[in-house]
């Protein structure tokens, strides 16, 4: 048995330091690594998983091909011949972007960035952008400070009081809960505002139940309080802020009454957050469920606007930490992807993908490569997604076993898993830390990595020059722009891990990013995209106040949260007791609906429905459910069958939670 640091590849706020044993040239065990600075030996079911994925006698180990509806084994000759004579054919025939590259972030690895080079080498293709899971947010930083950049873990220590809002550390990011307990101790305030009464909220010193997509009228409510009482920080405000007298018209225009009816947070409740803003330093760490809605931008900048006016911007202790994307920011991005090769390109909102591919002409979608994601569980509305995939002529499919978008392809092609490849792993959500991940065993069966993939497809459309280089001269052009820093292949690969050159207190110098250098209020980025770059009183799509009617036949908010024990979709197979859809519905809908545990329910509304056993909730705000996300097809189907796919405000994200839903017991 030999012991190895590795990394957790998997799509979380943590990216958390391994131990791995192999022997004979498995994977036995995975552990957390002691001596990781932030992660510390703690590591949660979801990366130890990664042990059971590697193993598992269910993965795609040999290139498939669908043969009269069966997948039969073929060999990579013929899977990758067949594949590139198709990717030529369509781009001689109807030109690059009639190919569309469906991606998401299964995968932290830096090396994921050289499926892009391939795409831009092939000319260009129908790219994503924006993203499902945390779009509007990015984009609403963007537009206040800049960037999305939150204080490092440490900072907390700085803190007076955390608010914690909207995001269950408990589940999500299990690191910050740690931080979290340890100032707790040590007398540092924590509050924490959600719809439900989840793991975090039992360590609070406060828990605030807020109606689900309301988050917005909140900060207006704490602003408002804060003027009232003459708690605005004058000096910030006069000195590094533009529109802030657009944001007090906007304050103006609505009532504390009414502020107090649509949250379900009473006044004083508001009046005392806006104490715990003024008496900081207060540090907000905002989680991404409130901003899958149509108003998710404007919820987003008005916490933002919340944090600036209270005074708790760039300095330590406080801060808007949504996410952290000065981390992947610090890599050489253009030196991995070759975006001066792309000659074409067309560009889809990843949430709008399957009515985009449904619509679009010159050129129509003909084919979709898929690597990293899984489409048919993870877009929202899926019958929408599964009409778009069946309507390509095309899908070849990038996986490690037969999820629900694999089931779909006409080709899939094994996909190595992260102890089989060598890359180097981040998130740009929480931490500043670069982790190394080695090659351990040899890939099972005939997997490939993607890189591999690529290449080899590179190689038959005519453009392997671009495709000539070793893993790990990718990992150091990826690294050039750290090299200065001292941060090399070589060291992270020495240290096991690298702190990368961040900022730990971001806009520290109050020299912000956004046109005007100044933190704005109104939005000149916003602006210039064509939007009015004012705060708004912005209400959920589908709610009590947007459309009655709606309301009135479908009278739930549906949250689709992240599973405890998967990561996304990528851990179900493998777990049976998570192989049933768990409907969890607050305790005013049990009652009403004369709903026991266990009972079998639908949920519905117009865009499908979904089966599943009741749990009731301890505590919440009322009229919800909750339905993780992430269920396979084979084990009652993805929560994403209700959800709507309309992009959020600021066009970049989703507005899945922003779903009405009916229910009624079977
Ligand atoms: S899923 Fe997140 S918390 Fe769990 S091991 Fe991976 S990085 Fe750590």
């Amino acid at each position: 048995m030999t012991t190895y640091k590795s990394t957790c590849p998997l799509n979380c706020w943590d990216n958390c330091g391994f131990v791995v044993e192999v022997e004979d040239g498995k994977i036995v065990k995975i552990d957390g690594d002691k001596e990781h600075p932030i992660t510390k030996g703690k590591i949660c079911g979801r990366g130890r998983m990664l042990e059971a994925r590697t193993n598992s006698d269910d993965r795609v180990l040999y290139p498939l091909k669908k043969i009269d509806g069966e997948f039969q084994r073929i060999t990579w000759e013929q899977a990758l011949t067949e594949i590139s004579d198709k990717l030529a054919d369509v781009k001689q025939t109807f030109g690059s972007t009639a190919v569309l590259h469906s991606h998401d972030y299964a995968n932290g690895g830096l090396l994921t960035k050289i499926a892009n080079r391939f795409f831009n080498s092939f000319g260009g293709a129908t790219e994503l952008i924006g993203s499902i899971c945390w779009g509007s947010g990015i984009e609403a930083q963007n537009w206040d400070f800049g960037n999305a950049a939150s204080h490092a873990p440490e900072d907390i220590y700085n803190s007076k009081n955390v608010i914690i809002w909207g995001r269950n550390v408990t589940r999500t990011n299990m690191h910050l809960f740690g931080y979290l307990q340890e100032v707790r101790k040590k007398g540092v305030k924590i509050i924490v505002i959600d719809p439900i009464y989840n793991g975090t909220a039992k360590i609070a010193d406060s828990y605030i139940s807020i109606t689900p997509g309301m988050d917005g009228f909140l900060a207006i409510g704490i602003m408002k309080e804060l003027i009232r009482l003459d708690l605005q920080d004058k000096t910030f405000l006069e000195k590094y802020t533009v529109g802030y007298e657009d944001l007090v018209e906007i304050i103006d225009s609505i009532s504390i009454q009414k502020v107090e009816k649509l949250t379900n947070v009473p006044r004083e409740t508001i009046t005392k957050l806006a104490h715990v803003y003024s008496e900081g330093p207060t540090a907000t760490y905002m989680g991404l469920g409130m901003q899958r809605y149509a108003n998710g931008g404007n919820t987003i900048r008005l916490i933002d606007a919340l944090v600036a006016v209270s005074g708790n911007v760039g300095i330590p202790g406080g801060g808007a930490n949504f996410g952290n994307t000065q981390v992947g920011q610090s890599f050489d991005s253009e030196a991995l992807t070759l975006p001066e090769k792309k000659k074409e390109s067309r560009a889809f909102v990843m949430t709008e993908q399957a009515e985009k591919i449904l619509t679009a002409t010159e050129p129509p979608i003909k084919m979709i490569m898929v690597s990293c994601g899984n489409p048919l569980t993870q877009v929202p509305n899926t019958a929408l997604v599964q009409e778009a995939f069946h309507s390509v002529d095309s899908i070849v499919v990038l996986e490690q076993f037969m999820t629900d978008t694999a089931r779909l392809a006409d080709y899939v092609l094994p996909s190595a898993t992260v102890f089989e490849e060598e890359d180097i792993y981040y998130s740009s959500m929480f931490h500043h830390y670069v982790n190394y991940g080695p090659k351990l065993v040899e890939a099972r069966g005939e997997a490939k990595s993607d890189v591999w993939i690529w290449t080899e497809l590179a190689k038959r459309l005519g453009f392997g020059e671009d495709f000539n280089y070793a893993r790990e001269e990718y990992i150091k052009m990826g690294l050039g722009s750290l090299q200065d820093e001292g941060i090399t292949f070589e060291t992270i690969k020495e240290n096991s891990h690298m702190p990368l050159p961040v900022n730990l207190v971001p806009w520290h110098d109050f020299q912000f990013t956004t046109p005007s250098g100044k933190f704005e209020f109104t939005s000149a980025i916003g602006e210039m995209k064509g939007y009015d770059g004012r705060l708004q009183l912005s209400y959920p799509r589908e709610s009590v106040y947007t459309d009655k009617e709606l309301a009135r036949k479908y009278p739930y908010s549906l949250l689709t949260i992240h599973p405890l024990r998967s990561n996304h979709s990528q851990h179900y197979h493998l777990i049976e007791s998570l192989q049933t859809v768990k409907v969890e519905v607050s305790k005013d809908i049990a009652e009403n609906l004369g709903l026991l545990p266990n009972d079998i329910v639908r949920v519905f509304n117009e865009r499908g429905e979904i089966k599943g056993k009741v749990q009731i909730l301890k505590e919440s705000s009322p009229n919800i459910v909750c339905i993780d996300e992430g269920q396979w097809h084979i084990f009652g189907g993805s929560v994403n069958s209700l959800t709507p796919h309309e992009v959020s405000d600021n066009g970049l994200g989703s507005s899945l939670y922003d779903c009405l839903v009916g229910i009624e017991k079977v």
